[in-house]
C-alpha cells in the first residue's frame, strides 16, 4: 500500500512531544510490513538542513498565495524513511517553535503554515501528481494536518482515502471564520456540517469530519472522547462516527529506546543485568544535583508543563517524597506558575529536589534510566510516551487511570499477576499521594524488583498496532466513509 503521512513534527527532525515519536516510528513499521510510506512535514528552520540526500525540488507554485512553496524528497537522518520536506522560506523560515514564536506566543499565520502542509498532501494525492508517486492513503495527524479531507472534498475526481489521528483532542486548530477563503475554503463548507465549531473555523473538525476513518491512540480514550467530560465539545460528533472511529495504542522505538544500547547512557544494562542502572542512577543524581543515594527512591517526569499533566499534583505531594527521603527530578517547560513551583521546590530543598528546564532529549533518557519510578499524573492522557519508556528502562510508573496511560499501565495491587506499576483514579493529591506511598513502601524490596523485571519485559513495540493501523487503511480503501 502507498500511504502519505501528513506531521507538523517527525523525530529526529523536529519534536515538541509524542506526535513526532509516532511520525517517526509508525511510518518505519509499515514499511518493515511491506508499505511504502512517505512522510510529509514543514520545512522549519533547520529541517532541509538535517535531512539526509536531498534532492531536487518539485515545484508547487504558490498554492494559498502565502509564498511559492516546493516539495523538496529526502531521508530522515539513520532511520531512511523516505521524506518530502514542504520548502516556503515566507511560512516556515523564521526562529522560535513549530507552532510559536520565539516569545512563546501562537504564530498569527498558524492557520496558512498548516493550510499548506494539508494542501500540499492533497496535491501529492490527486491525478497528476508532480512526483509521479501517487498514495492510495493519506494519513494526517492532528489538527495542523486536519484540512487535508476537506480539501479532497472539494475535488471532484479519484481520490486517495483518508484517515485521521487524533493524538489530543484539546487542541482543535480554531480560526477566524474571516479566515475561510485566506486557506482555500469556499463559505459552503463554514457549516456545522462542516468546519464550523461553535462560531470558529476549527481544522480539527473538518479532519472529523471529512475523513473516511478517524483513529485516536488508545482505546480507552477512544471511548473518553465520547462524552462529555473528555470530547471537548465534540463528543456528539464523535460519538456519531463511533462506527469509525478506532483506538490504536501508540508504540514506542524500541531500537531508540532500548537500556542495553542507548548512546545518551554511559551505563547499559538489561533485565538480566541491572547493574547498569545502580550506575544510571548515581550518574543521574550527580548530573542534576541530588544527592547520591542508592537509598533514596527517585522519582522523575519529563513532561510538558500543562495543566493537562497534573504537575500541580506533584508539586502538592512534594513534602510526602521529603519526608520519605526521597527525591524528584523534573524535566520540562511550559506554564511560568510550574516552572516557578518547581525552581522553587528546588531551591528550598537542594539535593533532594532538582528541576531543568527546557527542552532536553539525551537528559530525558537519562532520567528513565535513573529514576526508580516515573510519575504521569495527567488529567487527560491520549497515550503517553513516558511510562511506556519508564517501563522499558526498569523505571516504575505511577499513572492516573485515563486514555492510553490505563490501557498501558496496570496497578500491581489490583492486578498481582500482571500489574507493572500503580495507577489511580481521582485527580487529587491525596490519590495520587496514596499511590506514591504505595511505590515508597515497597522500594528494596523483592516485591520491587520482582516488579521491576517485569516491566522490562513488556512488549511495547509498534509491531501489534501497525498491523491494525494497515487494517484500517484497507477498510477506508475498501468503504470510504464520510458523515455526509
Ligand atoms: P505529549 O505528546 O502530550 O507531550 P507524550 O507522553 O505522548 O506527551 O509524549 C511526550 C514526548 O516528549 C516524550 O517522548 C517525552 O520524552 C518528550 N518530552 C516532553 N518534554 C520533554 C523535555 N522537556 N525534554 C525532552 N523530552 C521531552
Amino acid at each position: 500500500m502507498r500511504v502519505l503521512m501528513v506531521a507538523s513534527e517527525l523525530f529526529p527532525l523536529v519534536k515538541t512531544g509524542g506526535l513526532a515519536d509516532v511520525a517517526g516510528a509508525l511510518p518505519r513499521a509499515l514499511c518493515r510490513r511491506g508499505h511504502d510510506v512517505r512522510v510529509l512535514v514543514p520545512g522549519y528552520r533547520g529541517v532541509l538542513e538535517a535531512a539526509e540526500e536531498p534532492e531536487a525540488p518539485i515545484p508547487l507554485g504558490d498554492p494559498l498565495g502565502a509564498g511559492p512553496a516546493e516539495l523538496v524528497p529526502a531521508k530522515l537522518p539513520n532511520l531512511g524513511t523516505p521524506i518530502y520536506v514542504l520548502r516556503c522560506p515566507a511560512l516556515y523560515d523564521r526562529p522560535g517553535g513549530p507552532y510559536l514564536d520565539p516569545h512563546g506566543n501562537d504564530w498569527t499565520d498558524n492557520h496558512l503554515r498548516f493550510a499548506l502542509m494539508a494542501r500540499a498532501a492533497t496535491i501529492l494525492g490527486v491525478a497528476g501528481t508532480p512526483l509521479g508517486w501517487a498514495p492510495q492513503v493519506i494519513h494526517a495527524h492532528d489538527w495542523q494536518a486536519g484540512l487535508v479531507a476537506a480539501y479532497l472534498q472539494l475535488w471532484g475526481g479519484a481520490r486517495p482515502a483518508t484517515v485521521f489521528t487524533i493524538h489530543n483532542l484539546h487542541f482543535a486548530g480554531r480560526f477566524h471564520p474571516v479566515l475561510m477563503s485566506a486557506v482555500g475554503l469556499p463559505h459552503s463548507l463554514f457549516s456545522p456540517y462542516g468546519v464550523e465549531l461553535y462560531g470558529a473555523i476549527s481544522f480539527l473538525k473538518g479532519a472529523l469530519y471529512y475523513s473516511d476513518r478517524l483513529t485516536t491512540v488508545s482505546p480507552t480514550y477512544a471511548r473518553e472522547i465520547q462524552t462529555s467530560e473528555y470530547g471537548e465539545g465534540l463528543e456528539g460528533l464523535l460519538a456519531a462516527r463511533d462506527p469509525h472511529l478506532h483506538g490504536i495504542l501508540n508504540g514506542i522505538d524500541d531500537e531508540i529506546w532500548n537500556p542495553a544500547t542507548d548512546p545518551a547512557l554511559s551505563e547499559h544494562y538489561d533485565a538480566q543485568d541491572m547493574a547498569g542502572k545502580e550506575r544510571a542512577k548515581a550518574a543521574l543524581q550527580q548530573e542534576v544535583g541530588l544527592r547520591v543515594d542508592p537509598k533514596a527512591p527517585v522519582f522523575g517526569m519529563v513532561t510538558r508543563l500543562t495543566g493537562q499533566k497534573g504537575v500541580d499534583l506533584v508539586l502538592a505531594n512534594i513534602p510526602l517524597l521529603l519526608q520519605r527521603g526521597a527525591q524528584l527530578v523534573v524535566l520540562g517547560s511550559g506554564a511560568a506558575a510550574y516552572e516557578l513551583g518547581l525552581a522553587e521546590a528546588m531551591r528550598q530543598n537542594p539535593g533532594q529536589v532538582a528541576y531543568r528546564n527546557g527542552y532536553d532529549e539525551p537528559l530525558s533518557h537519562r532520567i528513565m534510566a535513573g529514576s526508580d519510578f516515573v510519575l504521569v499524573p495527567s488529567r487527560f492522557e491520549p497515550c503517553g510516551l513516558t511510562q511506556m519508556y519508564a517501563q522499558r528502562y526498569g523505571a516504575i510508573p505511577i499513572v492516573r487511570e485515563t486514555g492510553g496511560l490505563a490501557d498501558t499501565v496496570h496497578d500491581c495491587w489490583a492486578h498481582p499477576d500482571h500489574g507493572t506499576g500503580y495507577s489511580f483514579r481521582d485527580a487529587t493529591d491525596w490519590a495520587m499521594g496514596n499511590a506514591m506511598w504505595r511505590g515508597m513502601e515497597s522500594f528494596g524490596t523483592p516485591r520491587h524488583a520482582q516488579l521491576r523485571h517485569r516491566a522490562m519485559q513488556r512488549d511495547f513495540g509498534w509491531g501489534p498496532s501497525a498491523a491494525k493501523y494497515e487494517a484500517v487503511y484497507d477498510a477506508a480503501l475498501r468503504a470510504p466513509a464520510r458523515l455526509l
